[in-house]
């Protein structure tokens, strides 16, 4: 059979999505400079495809243009198809960033941050997934080389698709849940990071597509069972690309800067979370118990904490492997916005000099309110309308951001509540986990 191959234009929306147009790829040269046509009221798709509340309506015209230096070429070796896409930037027609753009929103972020404090950040995404066609759900397979070895093939094919286009895989484990599994790849700089999130998430349900099989990221596959996390990660360094997050003698040995950039994160979580797990069902995992997160607290060695000091193991290695890890994350997310949201809320850290938090060292789902108050530590947003809420009447937290860009945001999450607002519960999980 003939074919011709196709090249996409894609972006990363405020659910997760990957999106965009193709066009054939002899045509590349051109797309490459002028992009592709796209329309304001696609980010207003929610995840389930319905179309939220939309200011524009039918009206306006935006370009989607690749960015030659996010390029993703997926080759199983085998008959094809090939994926070959790019991801890009919304430009408005005069070749400005639009202000809803995720990755211009990051970008921004980033250039702040920088501007002002003359720091970049690394940063790595951990991911955490389930398969959905699951033949190896025994109990006590977590960690377990019978685990292990019912995947190694999907792990395998997985391992030479990302370094095949240029992510750097670093491991793939049999995580605890039923059909969990999770994998890493090298941290890099700034928007790359970002980037390459993205990228992971898509070359996982590829390998999983190609090998008839199918993996879900969404945040809590069966009511009552396992969570399945995002860990970013994250370490300041300088110009140089230094790491500077490691002070032997500050709180958790994270240095002054490192400390403030926190301080600043677990200042802003409650109204960021909007972000950082931004659909109904993010609200399932962040409960104790969970290994995942509900206090805006700092934890050392603590997997219950939103941001918890990663152990290194040799202790040469502290000045350039220290970073922290903000746990209340999911892949129900935007890369971008959650890493811009969590850069502008280190930023403002920085910008205050906040103090290190103290690093608390036990489990706290024992304490009751008063208790958590009198710490000085915040619950969580416990609904994904509450932590909107949160964002919405967060005057600073807006300020970070372009109109129209919170009010759009809060129009599409609030479009994905109603979808699902008259669902029951094994109805919503079963939603989110057929769409992540
Ligand atoms: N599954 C847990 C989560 O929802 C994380 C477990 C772990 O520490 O790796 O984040
Ligand atoms: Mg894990």
């Amino acid at each position: 059979m003939k074919t011709e191959p196709l090249i996409m234009i894609c972006c990363c929306d405020f659910s997760g999505q990957v999106k965009g147009k193709a066009f054939p790829a002899a045509d590349l040269a051109g797309h490459l400079e002028r992009g592709i046509g796209w329309v304001p009221t696609n980010a207003q798709i929610t995840t389930f495809n319905a179309i939220a509340e939309t200011p524009f309506g039918a009206l306006g015209d935006l370009m989607l243009v690749p960015d030659p230096g996010a390029e993703l070429r997926l080759d199983f070796g085998d008959d094809g198809p090939f994926e070959h896409w790019f991801l890009g930037d919304i430009l408005q027609m005069d070749a400005t960033p639009w202000a809803c753009c995720p990755r211009a929103i990051l970008r921004a972020a980033l250039d702040d941050l920088k501007a002002e404090t003359g720091l970049q950040v690394r940063a790595a995404f951990e991911m955490e997934m389930q398969f959905v066609d699951d033949s190896e759900t025994r109990f006590g397979s977590g960690y377990s080389l019978t685990g292990f070895r019912a995947r190694q093939a999907y792990g395998e094919t997985l391992m030479a698709a990302l370094r095949g286009a240029g992510l750097e895989p670093e491991s793939f484990l049999r995580e605890w849940g039923p059909g969990q599994y999770e994998f890493t790849i090298r941290s890099q700089i700034g928007l790359q990071a970002a980037d390459h999130a993205v990228m992971m998430r898509e070359v996982a349900r590829a390998t999983a597509a190609r090998l008839g099989q199918r993996v879900t990221f969404t945040p809590v596959l069966d009511a009552g069972g396992v969570g399945n996390g995002m860990h970013l990660h994250m370490s300041l360094a300088d110009a140089q690309g230094r790491n500077v997050s490691h002070d032997p003698a500050g709180p958790g040995g994270l240095s002054d800067r490192a400390g403030a950039f926190v301080a600043g994160i677990l200042h802003h979580l409650p109204s960021i979370t909007a972000f950082t797990a931004p659909s109904v069902i993010s609200y399932a995992r962040l409960i104790p118990n969970r290994w995942s997160a509900y206090y805006n607290n700092l934890g050392y060695r603590d997997r219950e904490a939103s941001v918890r000091i990663c152990p290194i193991a040799d202790a040469d290695d502290f000045a350039a492997k220290t970073n922290f890890e903000i746990r209340a994350c999911d892949n129900s997310a935007s890369p971008y916005l959650q890493m811009a949201a969590l850069v502008r809320a280190g930023l403002d850290g920085l910008r205050k000099g906040m103090a290190t938090p103290e690093p608390t060292h036990e489990n706290l789902s024992a304490l009751d309110e008063a208790g958590a108050q009198a710490r000085g530590l915040r619950r969580l947003p416990t609904s994904l309308e509450q932590a909107l809420d949160h964002l919405d009447a967060d005057a600073q937290v807006r300020s970070w951001f372009d109109a129209p860009f919170v009010d759009l945001y809060l129009l599409h999450k609030r479009g994905e509540i109603a979808h699902v607002a008259d669902m029951d519960e094994a109805a919503l999980h079963a939603a989110y986990a057929q769409v992540y």
